[in-house]
């Protein structure tokens, strides 16, 4: 079982959209928010990392916006 994202715990995405059922089907909570190594490609995560800010909540680890 790989390692979960480093972020999971303060995303506001995962907090708010994990019951979500288009993130469900998308499996974007397996892909990205559990597979740490996965996670380096969250588009969230490179702007968290990038302006030390998080963007808004209903932007998905792709980038699109729920
Ligand atoms: S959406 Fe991105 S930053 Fe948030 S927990 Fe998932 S992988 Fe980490």
């Amino acid at each position: 079982m790989p390692n979960k994202c480093d972020l999971l715990e303060t995303c506001g995405f995962f907090n708010k959209f994990n019951s979500n059922l288009e993130v469900i089907n998308q499996r974007w909570i397996r892909l990205y928010c559990e597979n740490l190594d996965h996670s380096e490609l969250c588009e969230r995560k490179k702007i968290r990392n990038q302006t030390g800010k998080p963007p808004a909540d209903n932007m998905a680890p792709t980038g699109v916006l729920m």
